[in-house]
């Protein structure tokens, strides 16, 4: 029988790969700098994801007033696709029975897997 010598693990700092080899041992950083960068990135990162959500949302929203304002009352999933429309993001979901009622901000519409119908702007905000 051969017994191979663990190493001692010991762990790196998350943002520069450094090891940390004093301080408790579930630090993550191996200095305030480290950890403040690594915190800065993340909430950074965050920003940059919302900001994209928000302009996609914003840009259906756009899209589904426009809708409203031509009177148009159901469209399919293609056309609003090739205007922008990304049919994934919403900013409410609801099943109801065999239907998806879907929403953005104030205006709701059925979606089913390929159109969405009954656009309209919701004038209750209870
Ligand atoms: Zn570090």
């Amino acid at each position: 029988m051969v017994y191979v010598k663990q190493a001692r693990h010991i762990p790196v700092c998350l943002e520069c790969g450094d090891q940390i080899r004093y301080g408790r041992s579930d630090k993550k950083f191996c200095c305030d700098e480290c950890r403040t960068r690594n915190f800065n990135e993340r909430a950074k990162k965050s920003r940059v994801f919302k900001r994209r959500i928000l302009k996609v949302l914003y840009r259906n929203y756009e899209v589904l007033e426009n809708l409203i304002k031509a009177d148009v009352d159901s469209a399919d999933l293609m056309s609003l696709t090739s205007l922008g429309f990304v049919p994934t993001i919403m900013t409410s979901f609801r099943k109801r029975g065999k239907h998806e009622e879907c929403g953005c901000f104030d205006i709701r519409y059925i979606r089913t897997g390929t159109r969405i119908y009954s656009i309209s702007k919701i004038e209750n905000f209870d």
